[in-house]
Protein backbone atom coordinates (compact mmCIF):
# COMPACT_ATOMS: atom_id res chain seq x y z
CA UNK A 1 0.00 0.00 0.00
CA UNK A 2 1.62 3.17 -0.99
CA UNK A 3 1.34 5.68 2.14
CA UNK A 4 0.44 9.49 1.55
CA UNK A 5 3.53 11.47 1.37
CA UNK A 6 2.52 13.47 4.89
CA UNK A 7 0.45 12.01 7.20
CA UNK A 8 -1.48 15.09 9.00
CA UNK A 9 -1.01 14.98 12.63
CA UNK A 10 -3.15 13.18 15.26
CA UNK A 11 -3.36 14.84 18.53
CA UNK A 12 -3.73 13.00 21.46
CA UNK A 13 -3.97 13.68 25.28
CA UNK A 14 -2.47 11.17 28.26
CA UNK A 15 -5.36 9.50 29.15
CA UNK A 16 -4.65 8.61 32.89
CA UNK A 17 -5.11 11.75 34.90
CA UNK A 18 -1.92 11.02 37.48
CA UNK A 19 1.06 11.45 34.61
CA UNK A 20 2.26 14.80 33.89
CA UNK A 21 -0.08 15.54 30.67
CA UNK A 22 1.92 14.62 27.11
CA UNK A 23 0.80 16.08 23.99
CA UNK A 24 1.55 13.77 21.14
CA UNK A 25 1.64 14.31 17.43
CA UNK A 26 2.22 12.33 14.54
CA UNK A 27 4.32 13.28 11.29
CA UNK A 28 5.24 11.36 7.62
CA UNK A 29 8.18 12.53 6.65
CA UNK A 30 11.18 11.41 4.94
CA UNK A 31 9.87 7.88 4.61
CA UNK A 32 9.28 7.40 8.39
CA UNK A 33 7.03 8.40 11.01
CA UNK A 34 8.12 10.74 13.01
CA UNK A 35 6.36 11.08 16.82
CA UNK A 36 6.91 14.29 18.48
CA UNK A 37 5.66 14.08 22.69
CA UNK A 38 5.51 17.71 23.81
CA UNK A 39 5.15 17.97 28.27
CA UNK A 40 3.84 20.84 30.54
CA UNK A 41 2.69 22.71 27.28
CA UNK A 42 -0.98 24.27 27.76
CA UNK A 43 -3.22 22.42 24.92
CA UNK A 44 -3.65 25.49 22.83
CA UNK A 45 0.14 26.05 22.61
CA UNK A 46 0.75 22.11 21.91
CA UNK A 47 -1.71 22.46 19.15
CA UNK A 48 -0.37 26.02 17.40
CA UNK A 49 3.11 24.13 17.37
CA UNK A 50 1.89 20.92 15.98
CA UNK A 51 0.44 23.07 13.15
CA UNK A 52 3.64 24.79 12.66
CA UNK A 53 5.80 21.41 12.76
CA UNK A 54 3.39 20.49 9.88
CA UNK A 55 4.32 23.34 7.49
CA UNK A 56 7.91 22.65 8.40
CA UNK A 57 7.95 18.85 7.84
CA UNK A 58 6.39 19.39 4.24
CA UNK A 59 8.99 21.66 3.22
CA UNK A 60 11.71 19.79 4.51
CA UNK A 61 10.12 17.06 2.86
CA UNK A 62 9.80 18.92 -0.76
CA UNK A 63 13.20 20.56 -0.97
CA UNK A 64 15.23 17.76 0.48
CA UNK A 65 14.11 15.30 -1.19
CA UNK A 66 16.86 12.69 -2.86
CA UNK A 67 14.48 11.77 -6.05
CA UNK A 68 10.66 13.30 -5.64
CA UNK A 69 11.07 16.36 -7.97
CA UNK A 70 12.05 19.24 -5.84
CA UNK A 71 15.02 21.80 -4.38
CA UNK A 72 17.60 19.06 -3.91
CA UNK A 73 16.87 17.40 -7.32
CA UNK A 74 17.13 20.70 -8.92
CA UNK A 75 20.24 21.60 -7.62
CA UNK A 76 22.00 17.88 -8.51
CA UNK A 77 20.34 18.44 -12.28
CA UNK A 78 22.78 21.85 -12.23
CA UNK A 79 25.64 20.32 -11.18
CA UNK A 80 24.98 17.69 -13.77
CA UNK A 81 25.00 20.27 -16.37
CA UNK A 82 27.69 22.34 -14.78
CA UNK A 83 25.27 24.94 -13.98
CA UNK A 84 25.53 26.70 -10.73
CA UNK A 85 22.43 26.44 -8.48
CA UNK A 86 20.51 28.92 -6.29
CA UNK A 87 19.23 26.96 -2.70
CA UNK A 88 17.48 27.81 0.59
CA UNK A 89 19.66 28.33 3.50
CA UNK A 90 18.77 25.21 5.42
CA UNK A 91 20.03 23.19 2.07
CA UNK A 92 23.48 25.36 2.17
CA UNK A 93 23.67 24.49 6.06
CA UNK A 94 23.02 20.62 5.30
CA UNK A 95 26.03 21.47 2.28
CA UNK A 96 28.17 23.61 4.96
CA UNK A 97 27.75 20.51 7.65
CA UNK A 98 28.01 17.82 5.28
CA UNK A 99 31.67 19.12 4.32
CA UNK A 100 32.93 19.76 7.57
CA UNK A 101 31.56 15.85 8.75
CA UNK A 102 32.76 14.46 5.61
CA UNK A 103 36.40 15.69 6.04
CA UNK A 104 36.12 14.70 9.57
CA UNK A 105 34.90 10.78 8.94
CA UNK A 106 37.75 10.12 6.52
CA UNK A 107 34.80 10.42 3.19
CA UNK A 108 32.80 7.53 5.14
CA UNK A 109 29.91 9.97 5.51
CA UNK A 110 29.95 11.70 1.90
CA UNK A 111 26.27 13.01 1.07
CA UNK A 112 27.87 13.18 -2.66
CA UNK A 113 27.46 9.96 -4.00
CA UNK A 114 23.74 10.44 -4.89
CA UNK A 115 24.60 8.89 -8.36
CA UNK A 116 25.66 5.86 -6.34
CA UNK A 117 23.22 5.39 -4.26
CA UNK A 118 20.94 5.62 -7.38
CA UNK A 119 22.68 3.19 -8.91
CA UNK A 120 22.14 0.47 -6.20
CA UNK A 121 18.06 1.03 -6.63
CA UNK A 122 18.11 2.61 -3.01
CA UNK A 123 16.41 5.98 -4.46
CA UNK A 124 13.38 4.27 -3.31
CA UNK A 125 10.91 3.74 0.08
CA UNK A 126 9.79 -0.04 -0.42
CA UNK A 127 12.14 -2.40 0.78
CA UNK A 128 13.17 -5.14 0.31
CA UNK A 129 14.73 -4.05 -3.17
CA UNK A 130 14.96 -7.69 -5.32
CA UNK A 131 17.45 -8.80 -7.71
CA UNK A 132 21.78 -8.66 -8.31
CA UNK A 133 23.52 -5.72 -8.05
CA UNK A 134 24.41 -3.50 -10.80
CA UNK A 135 27.31 -4.26 -12.39
CA UNK A 136 30.81 -3.82 -10.86
CA UNK A 137 32.03 -1.82 -14.09
CA UNK A 138 29.06 1.02 -13.50
CA UNK A 139 30.13 1.10 -9.52
CA UNK A 140 33.52 1.33 -10.19
CA UNK A 141 33.23 4.12 -12.76
CA UNK A 142 31.01 6.24 -10.79
CA UNK A 143 33.74 5.57 -7.71
CA UNK A 144 36.32 6.90 -9.78
CA UNK A 145 34.79 9.93 -10.60
CA UNK A 146 35.53 10.72 -6.78
CA UNK A 147 32.50 12.64 -5.75
CA UNK A 148 32.71 14.71 -2.76
CA UNK A 149 30.82 17.34 -1.05
CA UNK A 150 34.31 19.13 -0.65
CA UNK A 151 33.84 19.70 -4.29
CA UNK A 152 30.96 22.35 -3.43
CA UNK A 153 31.94 25.70 -3.25
CA UNK A 154 29.31 27.25 -1.48
CA UNK A 155 28.85 31.61 -2.12
CA UNK A 156 25.92 32.79 -0.04
CA UNK A 157 23.23 30.36 -1.35
CA UNK A 158 24.94 29.65 -4.69
CA UNK A 159 26.29 26.41 -4.96
CA UNK A 160 28.85 25.08 -7.92
CA UNK A 161 31.22 22.06 -8.53
CA UNK A 162 33.40 21.55 -11.45
CA UNK A 163 32.43 17.81 -10.48
CA UNK A 164 29.68 16.84 -12.78
CA UNK A 165 29.56 13.59 -10.35
CA UNK A 166 28.42 15.32 -7.10
CA UNK A 167 24.78 14.37 -6.87
CA UNK A 168 23.69 15.02 -2.94
CA UNK A 169 21.72 12.53 -1.32
CA UNK A 170 21.11 13.85 2.25
CA UNK A 171 19.24 10.15 3.51
CA UNK A 172 22.00 9.66 6.30
CA UNK A 173 21.90 13.25 8.20
CA UNK A 174 18.86 14.75 6.75
CA UNK A 175 16.59 13.01 9.29
CA UNK A 176 18.74 14.14 12.52
CA UNK A 177 18.62 17.44 10.89
CA UNK A 178 14.90 17.86 10.59
CA UNK A 179 14.74 16.60 14.34
CA UNK A 180 16.91 19.58 15.38
CA UNK A 181 15.10 21.77 13.45
CA UNK A 182 11.63 20.98 15.06
CA UNK A 183 13.38 21.04 18.53
CA UNK A 184 14.23 24.71 18.00
CA UNK A 185 10.53 25.63 16.38
CA UNK A 186 9.75 23.94 19.82
CA UNK A 187 11.66 25.97 22.39
CA UNK A 188 10.75 29.08 19.64
CA UNK A 189 7.13 28.61 20.54
CA UNK A 190 8.03 28.44 24.04
CA UNK A 191 7.80 24.75 24.51
CA UNK A 192 10.47 23.45 26.84
CA UNK A 193 10.32 19.82 27.35
CA UNK A 194 9.56 17.76 24.18
CA UNK A 195 10.69 14.49 22.68
CA UNK A 196 10.78 14.05 18.61
CA UNK A 197 10.85 10.59 17.80
CA UNK A 198 11.41 8.95 14.39
CA UNK A 199 11.43 4.73 15.01
CA UNK A 200 14.21 5.16 17.82
CA UNK A 201 16.08 8.11 15.83
CA UNK A 202 15.40 11.05 18.37
CA UNK A 203 16.28 14.35 19.95
CA UNK A 204 14.78 15.23 23.76
CA UNK A 205 14.66 18.63 25.13
CA UNK A 206 13.82 19.52 28.92
CA UNK A 207 12.57 16.38 30.45
CA UNK A 208 9.37 14.32 31.00
CA UNK A 209 8.08 16.03 34.56
CA UNK A 210 9.88 14.57 37.47
CA UNK A 211 11.57 11.99 35.18
CA UNK A 212 13.99 11.85 32.25
CA UNK A 213 12.71 10.65 29.06
CA UNK A 214 13.68 6.68 28.46
CA UNK A 215 14.44 5.48 25.54
CA UNK A 216 14.87 2.18 23.97
CA UNK A 217 18.15 1.07 21.54
CA UNK A 218 16.52 -1.97 19.15
CA UNK A 219 18.21 -5.20 18.96
CA UNK A 220 19.36 -5.80 14.96
CA UNK A 221 18.61 -9.45 16.14
CA UNK A 222 15.24 -8.47 17.34
CA UNK A 223 13.85 -7.17 20.72
CA UNK A 224 16.26 -4.43 22.81
CA UNK A 225 19.67 -4.26 23.97
CA UNK A 226 18.88 -1.78 26.32
CA UNK A 227 17.48 1.75 27.08
CA UNK A 228 19.19 5.02 28.98
CA UNK A 229 17.66 8.25 30.21
CA UNK A 230 18.46 11.02 27.79
CA UNK A 231 19.69 13.41 28.90
CA UNK A 232 18.36 17.52 28.98
CA UNK A 233 18.92 18.23 25.40
CA UNK A 234 21.03 15.16 23.54
CA UNK A 235 19.87 13.12 20.32
CA UNK A 236 20.22 9.42 19.99
CA UNK A 237 20.83 8.05 16.95
CA UNK A 238 20.87 4.33 15.17
CA UNK A 239 22.27 3.80 11.78
CA UNK A 240 21.30 -0.30 10.77
CA UNK A 241 22.25 -2.86 7.98
CA UNK A 242 19.05 -4.79 8.74
CA UNK A 243 16.17 -3.32 7.25
CA UNK A 244 16.93 -1.64 4.34
CA UNK A 245 18.87 -3.93 1.61
CA UNK A 246 18.85 -5.34 -1.94
CA UNK A 247 18.76 -9.19 -1.92
CA UNK A 248 19.17 -11.58 -4.27
CA UNK A 249 18.61 -15.21 -3.18
CA UNK A 250 19.82 -15.51 0.27
CA UNK A 251 22.54 -12.47 -0.30
CA UNK A 252 21.84 -9.19 1.20
CA UNK A 253 23.09 -5.53 0.40
CA UNK A 254 22.02 -3.51 2.72
CA UNK A 255 21.67 0.30 1.95
CA UNK A 256 24.69 1.77 3.57
CA UNK A 257 27.43 2.24 1.07
CA UNK A 258 31.14 2.49 1.57
CA UNK A 259 32.10 5.50 -0.74
CA UNK A 260 35.60 4.33 -1.76
CA UNK A 261 34.86 1.20 -2.61
CA UNK A 262 30.86 1.89 -3.78
CA UNK A 263 30.00 -1.48 -2.13
CA UNK A 264 27.58 -1.83 0.77
CA UNK A 265 29.10 -2.44 4.09
CA UNK A 266 28.08 -5.51 5.74
CA UNK A 267 30.44 -6.27 8.66
CA UNK A 268 28.41 -3.99 11.83
CA UNK A 269 24.81 -4.55 12.17
CA UNK A 270 24.09 -1.37 13.74
CA UNK A 271 25.51 1.99 15.43
CA UNK A 272 23.93 3.54 18.26
CA UNK A 273 25.26 7.45 18.64
CA UNK A 274 24.74 9.90 21.42
CA UNK A 275 25.68 13.78 20.71
CA UNK A 276 24.15 17.01 21.69
CA UNK A 277 22.55 17.27 18.13
CA UNK A 278 20.80 15.23 15.82
CA UNK A 279 22.85 16.21 12.40
CA UNK A 280 25.89 15.21 14.26
CA UNK A 281 24.33 11.97 15.50
CA UNK A 282 22.69 10.96 12.76
CA UNK A 283 25.89 11.74 10.26
CA UNK A 284 28.26 9.56 12.50
CA UNK A 285 26.10 6.72 13.09
CA UNK A 286 26.19 6.72 8.78
CA UNK A 287 30.61 7.28 9.22
CA UNK A 288 30.81 4.57 11.86
CA UNK A 289 28.93 1.68 9.70
CA UNK A 290 31.23 2.39 7.15
CA UNK A 291 34.05 2.81 9.54
CA UNK A 292 33.22 -1.00 10.49
CA UNK A 293 34.76 -2.71 13.15
CA UNK A 294 38.49 -2.10 12.67
CA UNK A 295 38.38 1.85 12.18
CA UNK A 296 35.20 2.85 14.00
CA UNK A 297 36.96 4.05 17.17
CA UNK A 298 39.33 5.67 15.04
CA UNK A 299 36.47 7.61 12.95
CA UNK A 300 34.89 8.50 16.68
CA UNK A 301 37.65 10.05 17.85
CA UNK A 302 37.97 12.39 14.62
CA UNK A 303 34.50 13.36 14.49
CA UNK A 304 34.73 14.02 18.41
CA UNK A 305 32.37 11.68 19.70
CA UNK A 306 32.11 9.50 23.62
CA UNK A 307 29.06 7.78 23.78
CA UNK A 308 28.77 4.91 20.77
CA UNK A 309 27.46 1.44 20.68
CA UNK A 310 27.77 -1.25 18.01
CA UNK A 311 26.38 -4.28 17.35
CA UNK A 312 28.08 -6.75 15.11
CA UNK A 313 27.05 -9.18 12.70
CA UNK A 314 27.62 -12.09 15.37
CA UNK A 315 25.06 -9.75 17.89
CA UNK A 316 28.58 -9.04 19.91
CA UNK A 317 27.59 -5.38 21.51
CA UNK A 318 30.37 -2.97 21.46
CA UNK A 319 30.60 0.14 23.41
CA UNK A 320 32.79 3.27 24.91
CA UNK A 321 33.12 3.87 28.61
CA UNK A 322 30.80 6.84 27.96
CA UNK A 323 28.25 4.96 27.25
CA UNK A 324 28.54 2.13 29.37
CA UNK A 325 27.47 4.56 31.80
CA UNK A 326 24.52 5.49 30.21
CA UNK A 327 22.87 2.55 28.99
CA UNK A 328 21.59 -0.36 31.16
CA UNK A 329 22.04 -3.63 28.78
CA UNK A 330 19.48 -6.39 28.92
CA UNK A 331 19.70 -8.98 30.83
CA UNK A 332 22.21 -11.38 29.37
CA UNK A 333 23.46 -9.42 26.81
CA UNK A 334 27.21 -9.61 27.11
CA UNK A 335 29.54 -6.47 26.08
CA UNK A 336 33.01 -5.00 25.29
CA UNK A 337 34.40 -1.70 26.45
CA UNK A 338 36.47 -0.01 23.96
CA UNK A 339 38.39 3.16 24.78
CA UNK A 340 38.48 5.36 21.92
CA UNK A 341 40.17 8.57 23.99
CA UNK A 342 43.90 8.91 22.39
P1 LIG B 1 21.30 6.27 7.77
O1 LIG B 1 20.10 5.41 7.89
O2 LIG B 1 21.25 7.53 8.54
O3 LIG B 1 22.58 5.51 8.05
O4 LIG B 1 21.38 6.75 6.26
C1 LIG B 1 21.41 5.85 5.20
C2 LIG B 1 21.11 6.57 3.90
O5 LIG B 1 22.16 7.49 3.63
C3 LIG B 1 21.06 5.65 2.70
O6 LIG B 1 19.75 5.20 2.46
C4 LIG B 1 21.57 6.56 1.58
O7 LIG B 1 20.54 7.41 1.12
C5 LIG B 1 22.59 7.41 2.29
N1 LIG B 1 23.96 6.84 2.31
C6 LIG B 1 24.36 5.56 2.10
N2 LIG B 1 25.69 5.42 2.30
C7 LIG B 1 26.15 6.66 2.66
C8 LIG B 1 27.43 7.18 3.00
N3 LIG B 1 28.53 6.40 3.04
N4 LIG B 1 27.53 8.50 3.29
C9 LIG B 1 26.43 9.31 3.27
N5 LIG B 1 25.20 8.87 2.96
C10 LIG B 1 25.05 7.57 2.66
MG1 LIG C 1 22.66 8.63 9.56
Amino acid sequence: MKRPALLLCIVLLAACSREPQVHRAEFFVFGTVLDVSVQGADAATAKRAFAELQQDFQVMHRDWHAWEPGALTRVNAAFAAGRSATADAAIVELVRRSQQLEELSGGRFNPAIGALIRLWGFHTSDYPILGPPPPAEAIERLVLQNPSSLDIRIEGLSLATANPAVQLDFGAIAKGYAIDLACARLQQIGIHNAIVNAGGDLRAIGDHGDRPWRVAIRNPGGGIVGSLETGTDEAVFTSGNYERFRQQDDRRYPHILDPRSGWPVTALASVTVIADEGLLADAAATALIVAGPDEWAGVARAMGLEQVLLVDVEGRVFLTPAMQQRVSLVDGIESVAVEISP
